[in-house]
């Protein structure tokens, strides 16, 4: 059987990534897009990151919230 470059696990199937040309397992990329997981990561067209940093600071607390914790204690 083929080995993938990226686990180094025997597999079935391999993919040929359309980047940097490693052969990769469908565990190991994106079949649907020919790319490997070292190269998903550089491409970051999702931005998930991004997203949940926003989501933090919503959650920070303003000033007028300490000020009325400070008046009831
Ligand atoms: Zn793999
Ligand atoms: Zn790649």
């Amino acid at each position: 059987m083929p080995i993938c470059d990226i686990c180094g696990m025997e597999a079935v199937t391999l993919y040929e990534c359309s980047r940097c040309g490693a052969k990769f397992c469908d565990e190991c990329g994106d079949p649907k897009r020919l790319l490997c997981y070292d190269c998903l990561d550089l491409e970051g067209e999702e931005g998930w990151v991004e997203e949940e940093w926003e989501e933090w600071e919503e959650e920070e607390w303003g000033e007028e919230d300490w000020e009325e914790w400070e008046e009831a204690n």
